[in-house]
């Protein structure tokens, strides 16, 4: 019996395209590296529900990037897991909003990884709900359910937190795909 997996998507298997259009709305250059936020509500101040309006009218994920080898290492670990893509899609202060960023997301996820099975996406905010053999996300709050391996996945608002704190809570950082597949394909 294949063992089972929770992977998140934005910032685990993709950047996604919220920046370039956050970038596009307010006329700026902002690069993931000059927040070390998640919630970078600062940047819409009072324009933050015109943003958002705006926002849904885009596709959240055409300017999406890959991290490198995401595809190909999760298309691998496919035949020893059973994937649940697990995603939130309820934006934070704009949740009467949020509808089509399910329909972005799941249009995104069976477009570009056609191997795994629709049925098995899981879109929700409240991820500490399940029972897994491994979860990778970049929220640490993510990582507090039921699961035997839990890796955060290095990004630009996750790096203040420090090695003691993940290892008392039983989280090893995780800095490319290429380290997620040495620990998780070691012993198969
Ligand atoms: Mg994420």
């Amino acid at each position: 019996m294949k063992k089972t997996m929770l992977v998140d998507l934005d910032y685990v298997i993709c950047s996604p395209g919220f920046l370039p259009i956050v970038n596009g709305f307010f006329d700026t250059n902002y690069e993931e590296d000059d927040f070390e936020e998640y919630i970078i509500d600062d940047v819409f101040g009072e324009k933050a529900q015109d943003f958002y309006d705006y926002y849904v009218q885009q596709d959240g994920y055409k300017d999406a990037v890959f991290k490198e080898g995401a595809k190909e290492s999760l298309e691998r670990l496919s035949k020893y897991y059973t994937i649940h893509i697990c995603s939130a899609c309820v934006m934070f202060g704009a949740e009467r909003k949020s509808a089509k960023l399910f329909a972005d997301k799941y249009n995104f996820l069976i477009r570009e990884l056609p191997f795994l099975n629709p049925e098995d996406i899981i879109f929700t905010n409240s991820k500490n709900i399940f029972k897994a053999d491994v979860q990778i996300d970049d929220r640490l709050p993510n990582l507090q359910g039921e699961v035997k391996t839990k890796l955060l996945f290095d990004a630009y608002h996750n790096r203040t937190i420090t090695d003691e704190e993940l290892q008392n809570q039983g989280v090893k950082r995780v800095k490319s795909w290429k380290e997620i597949e040495d620990i998780l394909l070691d012993n198969m």
